[in-house]
């Protein structure tokens, strides 16, 4: 299976871009205004070693304006597969590895 079809997302009506159907809770969907919106999103799912892919995507990221909101989306809903917000799975990997370290640091401190 591929990971476009693995992945935990539902494809908007005209299937362009990694675009979820539903709206966000407030109704204020900030993914009118992503850059990908006219974009295949296969390319937002490369396969292993496909790094030229990955360049693509954050090269199309690189300009979007609702970047911040689409990585911050992506790391709430815990998103294990392609490129969210101008990062890469591995990105993403390596930034909760942070953020669980730092948390254990703050524990640390604290006790
Ligand atoms: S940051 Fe990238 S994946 Fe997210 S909406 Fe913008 S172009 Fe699409």
């Amino acid at each position: 299976m591929s990971r476009l079809r693995s992945a935990r997302v539902q494809w908007s009506d005209d299937a362009a871009g990694p675009l979820l159907a539903a709206e966000d809770a407030a109704g204020l969907s900030w993914r009118d205004a992503a850059a990908c919106a006219s974009v295949d999103p296969a390319l937002f799912f490369p396969e292993d070693g496909q790094e030229e892919w990955v360049a693509a995507a954050r090269s199309v990221c690189g300009s979007c304006p609702v970047r911040g909101e689409c990585l911050a989306d992506a790391l709430a809903r815990d998103e294990q597969w392609g490129v969210w917000g101008g990062t890469s799975e591995q990105d993403r990997r390596r930034m909760r590895r942070a953020a669980r370290s730092a948390a254990r640091d703050r524990k640390g401190l604290a006790a």
